[in-house]
Parts: structure tokens; sequence; C-alpha cells
């Protein structure tokens, strides 16, 4: 049988006006400010008037470790979101906006697949309402003036070896990655070294997410660093006197934006800062929002569990006081069999002893979201080569670790392949059984928490970080930084920071190789590994497919 494509089935969703969506949780017209017909934002006003209202169930989607096989974090997040309403509840999906370097790049979407998608996915995976371009001209806006500043006298002497704040664009551009700037004479400043961030890795980005209001934004804003003294002592964005312009920019970018699914449901689409350098999750003013007027919200947090799922509770909640009531563990019957070692091509084959095999990736990830106090389902996003006895092996497995697996079959089927899922996940968040709490409190020092992370979540023995490094931390805790979360970036590949050591390695070293302090956004970056803030395109990138044919239509868009 052949299967339509994301874009095929998309096309033909039968989208209802944004003001009907809006009505399901309550927004009236006047409060939804329309791009177009089928997208709009939430206007602040209505956002106040509802922060009285008792939140409803926080329902987070994360995966094992991402294989080449694929999960579906975003397609079951629609899927079970569309599955909550069939079962009649209200609920709403919380996700990220999408990027256009990785989407003219490798191919995938962010709005979901098959018959678990947002729409209009077109629009969600390019311009959609302008909100990556105000992120990328507010931080353009900084970067040109603090050249300016420094071409016309540097009051505030930056030593220009020492500007931290670099200039992005919103795609994928390795050229960009190192440049020298200001080449050409006299009247075009001081020549220095630079270089571009993609937009999604932009601090801005983060401080977006996890802002409470414009007026929170404004002061993280001003909170950031963006070059150093000769003395070694902090340039603010403050001292810039960039944060009010750069808010003014970022004022409709604020308003969460408010999509449907293909049956019509409320999706909230806002935010989206990389999972590496930052923490990976859609925006704390659309996620409270839907939970003032949603009994159910679900979102979901980037990569493996182990990163994102890690940064969501000790990062997003932590800070915004959020408290997840499930968590949606979800795991594929290909990536059990790639974790078991079954090569990308030969997936087709049942083999169950690789899927049992590849299980313990899975067992670890439901070990570690328990610490966090937070009951957690198996979702089993269903493939349709997928076999009977393959799925078994995997609901036995999970059952052997205190947790139980469900298979959902919404990519094929819609809300009617999740129902099982939604009713389950359901009970559990209305049990009232979680208690959560982040797995480190404010008040431990930074290698502290470092630590913590390390050997609870990867289960290293070590964290190996160099004087220098150590040193740093201290000075930032002197600096008053002590009490922010740590944002991890490694590879996503594995417990690890070894890519390859898929399944669940023990015994192994974090090695830290450096750590960056993102004092607006209120975390500390500590990287192991490469870590990448401007991709590039791969030897044939999906832009080469993209185009309009002649009914006008865009196609190679998934
Ligand atoms: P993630 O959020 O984990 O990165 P997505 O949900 O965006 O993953 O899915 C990635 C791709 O995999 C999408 O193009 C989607 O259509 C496809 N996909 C997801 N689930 C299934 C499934 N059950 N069967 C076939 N393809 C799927
Ligand atoms: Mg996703």
């Amino acid at each position: 049988m052949a299967y339509k494509t994301d874009i095929e089935i998309a096309r033909e969703a039968n989208k209802k006006p944004i003001q009907e969506i809006g009505a399901k949780l309550g927004i009236g017209s006047d409060d939804l400010l329309p791009y177009g017909h089928d997208k709009a934002k939430v206007s602040q006003k209505f956002i106040d008037s509802v922060q009285g209202n008792e939140s409803g169930k926080l329902i987070l989607v994360t995966a094992i470790n991402p294989t080449p096989a694929g999960e579906g974090k975003t397609t079951t997040t629609v899927g079970l979101g569309d599955g909550l309403n069939r079962i009649g509840k209200k609920a709403a999906v919380c996700i990220r906006e999408a990027s256009l370097g990785p989407n003219f790049g490798m191919k995938g979407g962010a709005a979901g697949g098959g018959y678990a998608q947002i729409v209009p996915m077109e629009d969600m995976n390019l311009h959609f309402t302008g909100d990556f371009h105000a992120i990328t001209s507010a931080h353009s806006l900084l970067s040109a003036m603090i050249d300016n500043h420094i071409y016309w006298g540097n009051e505030q002497e930056i030593d220009i070896r020492r500007v931290q704040w670099k200039r992005v664009v919103d795609m994928n551009d390795r050229a960009l990655r190192q440049i020298t700037a200001s080449l050409g004479g006299v009247a075009n400043g001081f020549p220095r070294e630079a270089g571009f961030d993609i937009t999604v890795a932009s601090e801005v980005m983060a401080i977006l997410c996890l802002a409470n209001n414009l007026k929170d934004l404004q002061q993280r804003l001003g909170d950031m660093i963006v070059a150093y003294r000769r003395d070694r002592t902090p340039v603010f964005c403050r001292d810039i006197k960039a944060d009010g312009a750069m808010t003014v920019l970022l004022k409709d970018a604020m308003q969460p934006n408010l999509v449907q699914t293909l049956e019509n449901n409320p999706a909230f689409v806002h935010g989206g800062p990389f999972a590496n350098i930052a923490h990976g999750c859609n925006s704390v003013i659309a996620t409270n929002t839907a939970l003032k007027i949603a009994d159910f919200v679900v979102t979901e947090a980037g990569f493996g569990a182990d990163l994102g799922a890690e940064k969501f509770m000790n990062i997003k909640c932590r800070k915004a006081g959020l408290a997840p009531d499930c968590v949606v563990l979800v795991a594929t019957v290909r990536a059990m069999k790639m974790n078991g070692g079954v090569a990308k091509a030969d997936l087709g084959a049942e083999n169950v002893d690789a899927v049992k095999e590849g299980c313990a990736n899975l067992g670890r990830h439901i070990g570690n979201l328990k610490s966090f106090g937070v009951p957690v389902v198996v979702a089993i996003n269903h493939f349709v080569t997928d076999t009977d006895a393959e799925v078994q092996a995997v609901k036995d497995y999970v059952a052997t670790q205190g947790s139980e697996a469900i298979l959902s079959r919404h990519w094929e089927l819609g809300s009617e392949g999740s129902e099982a899922l939604a009713k389950r996940v359901a009970e559990i968040a209305e049990s009232g059984a979680a208690q959560f709490a982040p797995i480190y409190p404010d008040d431990m020092s930074l290698m502290e928490k470092i630590n913590t992370i390390a050997k609870t979540i990867y289960r290293a023995d070590e964290v190996l970080a160099d004087q220098k490094i150590r040193d740093q931390l201290k000075l930032w805790e002197e600096q008053g930084y002590g009490h922010l979360p740590i944002c991890m970036a490694k590879t996503q590949y594995s417990f690890s920071t070894d890519p390859n050591l898929r399944g669940a390695p023990v015994g192994h070293s974090v090695p830290v190789r450096e750590v960056r302090l993102s004092a607006g956004a209120g975390f500390v970056v500590v990287v192991c590994g490469e870590i990448m803030t401007m991709p590039g395109l791969p030897r044939v990138p999906s832009a080469e497919n993209i185009h309009l044919n002649d009914e006008g239509q865009i196609e190679g868009l998934f």
C-alpha cells in the first residue's frame, strides 16, 4: 500500500477558521490577532486575564536516544493531543516553531507527520508569523550597536578581541561560521574576528522562550553579556542601551501563535531554541497560557530524554514553576532494533532478538524520568512495518521496568489510533500521582550540578574538567551566577559523550570542553564534545527538491 506524504495529507486538511479554534479554548475573536485565516497570535490582554485560572495537566513527550530510524516525538505529541480531544478532554498541543536552516538542509519538518500533523504545515515550516525574523532582527540590532559603539569611541572600553556577541541568520551556512568584520578602511570601523550562528542558537531565542512577559524579556535582554573589557569585567547589553529597542522589535514575537491540528484541535506553536546551546522547548508563555485555558497540555522537548527532558525539568519547569503530571516516552520498534545493532537498511525484516537487545536504552530512560517523580508511559509509535511479536517484545520489556507500553497508531489513523494512549495518559495525569522535583537544588555549586546530571542521568563515573574550567565556574559563583541551572550540550545519540555508544553505557566519563554563561537566559552551558551553533547543508540539501508546482502549491517540503 502506498502512503501519502506529509505535505499531501496536510494539503487535504479540512481547516476551520482560526476563530473557531480559539473559541474552543474560550479565546474570543477580539483577542486573536489573525495572520491570514488559519493562524493567529493571542493578545497579551487575554493572557493577563486568565492568569488566575487553575492550571490544567501538563504532559511531556520525550523519547529514547534518537537513531537514524526516527522516533516521532512531534508526531506523537500531536497524535496524543488529538486523542485526548477524541475522548472528550479539552486538550491543546504546545510545540516549537521550525527553523529554515534544517528545513532546507535535511529532510524532516517540524509539524508532525502522517495523520498527526499541525496545519498549515507549509507556513509553519517557512516564515510562519515572522517570529524568527523578528528574533534575527533584534539580535542583529545589538550586533550593529556593539560595533557602532566601538566605532564612536568605545566608551565602555570593550576589548574587541573579546566580543562574545555574534551575528545570526536563520540558514545553514557554514561559510559564515568565522568571518573578519569591518574590513575596508577607517570608515568601516575596527577589523575584528567575528562569526554567525543560526538564529535558533541566539540567546535572544532562549530568552524569548523563558521570559514570562515583556518586562521580564527586557530585563533578561539587558542582562546578556555581550563582551569583556581588558580587565575581564563584563559588558552587558544594557551598557550598549539596546535592550529597549530589541524589546520593541520582539513585541509581537512574544505573543504565542495559535494554529490547529488536522483534526481541528488547538495547537500553540511558539519559539524554538536550539536543544544544545539552549534548552530546546517551546515558550514558557505559550505553555503557561495553554495550561490556563485547557484541561490537558501536551508538549515536547527536543532530542532524547537524557538531554531534552532533563532540561525541560531542570531548566524550564524550575524557572517557570511548571510541573509535569505524566511523561510519555516515545520509542519505536525500529529504533530498538538499531540500538540492538541492526543496520538501517535491514530494519524492514522482523528481528525480535534485536528489539530485546536494544531495549536497554529505553529502560535507562524510564528509570531516569522516574527520578524526577513523574509517572512514565511508553508510547510505541507504530510503523506499518512493525510486527506483533516485535511490539510484544517491547511491551514485555517495559513491564519488567515497572512501567507500561502502549501501541499508538496516530501516524496512520489520527486520533482513532491514539485513543488507548490518550485514555491511559489522562488517567495517570488525573490521578495526581506525580510528585515532581528537579534533580538538583538551586544552591548546589555549579560543578556539583554538572556531576549530578552526569552521574544520575548519564550514569557516568566521573566528570573531567580542567582547573581552568573549575576556576571559571567558581568566578561565576562569586559574581552571583551560582544559583543558575545547567544547560548540557552533548551528543543526542548516546547517554555518553560518544555518539557511537548506543544502548545503556556505564563506566564512561564526561569531559567538559568549555563552559559558557547565558546570563540573560539564565543558565550555564556546559559543552561536552563538539557543539554546532551554525550547521552546514548536506551534500544534497532538501532545497534542491523544493519548488512550486503548476498549481502554485509547494512541493518537496517533506
Ligand atoms: P521528532 O519530533 O522525534 O524529531 P517527528 O515527529 O518530527 O520526529 O517525525 C519525524 C519524521 O518521521 C516525520 O516526517 C514523520 O512523518 C515520520 N514519522 C513519525 N512517526 C511515523 C510513523 N509512525 N510511521 C512513519 N513515519 C513516521
Ligand atoms: Mg520534533
